[in-house]
């Protein structure tokens, strides 16, 4: 049988690719759809790995470089995700099931490997029932690392062990995400203040909101308040105090004191309602980056609780699967509890995949 057709993401490193990248950094809350299907990576044979990915152009892009860079030979299915990342996609419930039995019925992967095994991305756990998988596809599923940079170290430990792992951020990654938050601030107050007071005190703001945007990322998860207005009136106050100082020490007059004063104060206010909302840190709690896309799997404020009957001596599979190390097992009765509220994201992960459903 022939191989179905396939298709290969360009390098972002092309001209159109560039372009394409900024756009997707800046209106990165949008979602950005590319051609779900296959991607062949060098040259796979019926044994090679098979992974998924959601249709995000963006994350489709990076997930190729890491494969291209460790020269794999394997296949990459892009699910239908609608456009969306793979942990909004997922919390929302539009990459589940359905999505990846989609990629598998349209990629014909059935017919290049001998093996029935998926590798996922570890943030689908919230939305993907690898019961209903296997059940509906024959496909096994497997989750690898929360971030695709860590895949190379996966496959070489622990495929196709699911390993305990948090989220964390790098550098780079908290920058990406401070630019594209950067968006609202720079819009909301830039447009305003280039009308109130002129072309160079909108582009100044648009400005500032951007680098407000980048450092509060960076600062985020060092931060001793909670998220949301615990973060965001403090911050609020200490920028509309440095605007209206320095415009007053700089020679502006009472109308520029009072403007940068507000413009900055509502900027801070705005930066830190709705960043947290950019981290899957806090996603599921704050549920502000799902607006187009609302996260629906658990309801607000939910905590899981565990039942002690039902829940299996020796199985670690929600320990592992929480993205924040909230779950623990207790020593006494090795049965696992929700270690630490206050962590829990209220993501459904472990929910989702506890093999005799005893948590909800
Ligand atoms: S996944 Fe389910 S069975 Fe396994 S430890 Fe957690 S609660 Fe118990
Ligand atoms: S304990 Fe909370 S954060 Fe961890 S997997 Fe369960 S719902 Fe998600």
């Amino acid at each position: 049988m022939a191989a179905p057709a396939t298709t290969l993401t360009p390098s972002p490193a092309t001209g159109r690719g560039v372009v394409r990248g900024a756009a997707q950094l800046i209106f990165r809350s949008f979602p950005f759809p590319t051609e779900p299907g296959l991607r062949v990576f060098g040259n796979p044979d019926r044994s090679s790995p098979v992974f998924v990915t959601c249709n995000f152009d963006h994350t489709v892009r990076m997930v190729a470089q890491v494969l291209e860079r460790m020269g794999l030979d394997c296949y990459l299915l892009v699910a239908p995700t609608g456009g969306v990342n793979v942990w909004c996609a997922s919390a929302g419930g539009h990459f589940g099931v359905d999505e990846i039995e989609a990629a598998i019925k349209l990629s014909g992967i059935d017919q290049l490997v001998d093996h029935h095994r998926l590798v996922l991305p570890r943030l689908t756990a919230p939305g993907v029932d690898p019961k209903q998988v296997r059940s509906r596809t024959g496909w096994r599923v497997v989750f690898g690392p929360i971030d695709i940079d860590e895949l190379p170290t996966w496959l070489d430990e622990s495929f196709p062990r699911l390993v305990a792992d948090v989220v964390t951020f790098p550098v780079r990654r908290r920058i990406e995400m401070g630019i594209g938050a950067g968006l609202w601030p720079a819009g909301l107050l830039g447009i305003p203040a280039a009308l109130i007071a002129g072309w160079q005190a909108g582009l100044l703001t648009i400005g500032l909101a951007y680098l407000m945007s980048v450092l509060f990322a960076l600062a985020y998860p060092r931060l001793p308040l909670a998220p949301g207005l615990p973060q965001a009136l403090p911050l609020g106050v200490l920028l509309g105090a440095a605007g209206a100082t320095t415009a007053w020490a700089t020679g502006g007059g009472v109308f520029d004191t009072v403007f940068w004063g507000i413009t900055l104060a509502l900027m801070g206010v705005l930066i830190g309602l709705d960043f947290p909302s950019w981290s899957p840190t806090d996603v599921c709690k704050q549920q502000l980056l799902c607006f187009l896309y609302p996260a629906t799997l658990a309801p607000p404020g939910f905590l899981p609780v565990v039942n002690e009957e039902t829940c299996i001596d020796g199985c670690d599979i929600c320990v592992k699967v929480c993205p924040k190390g909230a779950m623990s097992i207790q020593d006494d009765n090795h049965k696992a509890t929700l270690l630490d509220p206050a962590g829990c994201l209220s993501c459904f992960a472990c929910v989702q995949q506890c093999p005799v459903d005893a948590i909800s």
